[in-house]
């Protein structure tokens, strides 16, 4: 199975595709087809045996054995033995992605990349060491920064917006321990960020510089094939849950909902229906930052607009990523005309599909927007019927499925990702819970909010209060080359 850039580039293996992250021409890598993987003996596989399983269809460079060992590796010790718990609440299967070591669902990819990188490395005989850049809207940095923390031959730098993530997720990052992580806020926002590594990314000068000094970046943030090929995993397991829970027979449809930013989680679970996953129908779920309602909707992505602050800030996102992977599948793999897109929205901050391709997404998948009032309401409404807490970000999916439910007259069983434990969002969920916190320190609100629910704080969240601050570093946004050369010691 060989990979290709969405921009046209040449072919490479899954090990180059995984250590390089980016492509050299701009372009995202993507597989050159979707292998089947069947439902059929789904409900007797562990969440280990269908990743091992999935993993083998595309990584064909690396032996079964060395697939076994990596996925063990990343789901073994740091999750519950039933990886992504699945709970009904009302109408609504709740899949939970947040039971690894920092509370968000990326860890469920962040575990298992560096045990890739690691295989693609030997593999390519690649020696250099490799320089983890990421830009975060919260989660993705501590994520990754746990998943690579001491990891030999790797340094991770993570760059999030100042003012822009959660107190806990702040705090998560800046305890982090390990003698290869640094960590740098930036006076910016999320897009300031990514749109800064993105240039690192490209800057010769600069990866020239690496190369002499025996050194090449490469990316954990969903741009990265390692990252995404996990995610595909859970969606099945999803599946195989509502089967073993009696709620649908093997083969019947199911809808899925995904609180959506950079588009890898979504995308992820279209890549599984193209693997056979009996899937209906996608719903892509926004919160205020709704471009991708807009082009759902409308064909036109328009990305000049400001960036507005909500209470699900690791959706708050204007250029997502990985829609590009979705409009160059859409497309028929037209690589000519993802140039043409991308390159105007580049120039001139949108663009607009052509007709014909618009009515294959709409095919695909529906979008819907619910903003931060919304979801507070949800938020609520939710814990006083089910005693059952979202997180800000579940609950704009939260919303939008419910509505989609409505308008469908609940046609299909529906699956809706979640992507947090409420605890990473303590003070965004107390509001929506209407409990007094104008006197109350950031950093106390997840005690205050376990006293008034008794849903009990993840241990790993309730330990960072207690860690000594490790990371005292911030930059503007126009300083992020000269941190990185700094940190590497680059003349
Ligand atoms: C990253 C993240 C999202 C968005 O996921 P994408 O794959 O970027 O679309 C949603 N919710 C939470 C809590 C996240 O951390």
């Amino acid at each position: 199975m060989e990979y290709f850039s969405t921009r046209g580039g040449d072919k490479v293996s899954a090990a180059v595709a995984i250590q390089e992250g980016l492509a050299p021409d701009g372009g995202l890598y993507v597989p050159e087809r979707f292998p089947a993987y069947p439902i059929e003996g789904i409900g007797e596989k562990s969440y280990v045996e269908i990743a091992a399983g999935i993993f083998a269809l595309y990584l064909r460079q690396f032996s079964p054995e060395q697939i076994a060992e990596a996925v063990a590796g990343a789901y073994l010790p740091h999750f519950p033995e039933d990886v992504a718990p699945c709970v009904s609440v009302g109408d609504m299967h709740i899949l939970e992605l947040w039971h690894g070591p920092t509370a968000a669902f990326k860890d469920m990819a962040l575990q298992a990349l560096p045990r890739l990188m690691k295989l693609a490395g030997a593999c390519c005989g690649n020696d250099k060491e490799l320089v983890v850049l990421t830009a975060t809207s919260g989660d993705t940095g501590k994520a990754a920064l746990e998943g690579f923390k001491d990891v030999p031959g790797v340094k991770i730098i993570v760059f999030y917006p100042k003012d822009g993530v959660s107190a806990t997720q702040e705090l998560q990052m800046r305890t982090t321990g390990g003698q290869n992580t640094y960590v740098i806020g930036v006076e910016g926002n999320f897009d300031d960020c990514q749109s800064g590594v993105k240039a690192l990314f490209a800057d010769a000068e600069l990866n020239v510089l690496l190369s002499m000094n025996d050194k090449q970046f490469t990316s954990a943030n969903s741009i990265n094939w390692g990252r995404l090929l996990p995610q595909i995993v859970y969606y099945y397991y999803g599946y195989r849950q509502l089967y073993r829970a009696g709620r649908i027979e093997l083969g019947d449809p199911i809808d899925i909902a995904v609180p959506t930013g950079n588009f890898g989680n979504i995308l992820a679970a279209w890549y599984a229906k193209k693997m056979g996953l009996p899937v209906h129908r996608l719903l892509c779920a926004s919160n205020e930052n709704d471009v991708l309602t807009k082009v759902l909707e409308t064909g036109v992505y328009n990305s000049c607009r400001p960036l507005l602050k909500t209470t699900s800030p690791s959706m708050d996102i204007l250029v997502s990523s990985n829609f590009e992977r979705f409009l160059f599948d859409i497309s028929g793999n037209d690589a000519t005309l993802v140039n043409k897109w991308f390159r105007e929205l580049q120039e001139t901050g949108q663009f607009s599909l052509e007709p014909h391709i618009l009515s294959a997404v709409q095919k695909a998948m529906s979008g819907g927007k619910a903003d931060s009032a919304q979801a507070a309401v949800t938020i609520k409404r939710v814990y006083e019927q089910y005693g059952y807490l979202l997180d800000p970000h579940t609950a704009v999916g939260y919303t939008v499925a419910e509505e989609y439910l409505q308008a469908h007259s609940r046609q299909y069983p529906l699956l809706l990702a979640s992507t947090a434990n409420p605890y990473k969002f303590s003070q965004a969920v107390l509001s929506a819970l209407d409990r007094p916190i104008d006197q109350v320190a950031e950093t106390d609100m997840p005690q205050l909010l376990e006293d008034y629910t008794h849903v009990p704080i993840p241990e790993s969240l309730r330990q960072i209060a207690f860690l000594p601050i490790r990371h005292n570093r911030f930059c503007a946004k126009n300083e992020m080359r000269d941190t990185v050369k700094h940190i590497l010691d680059l003349a």
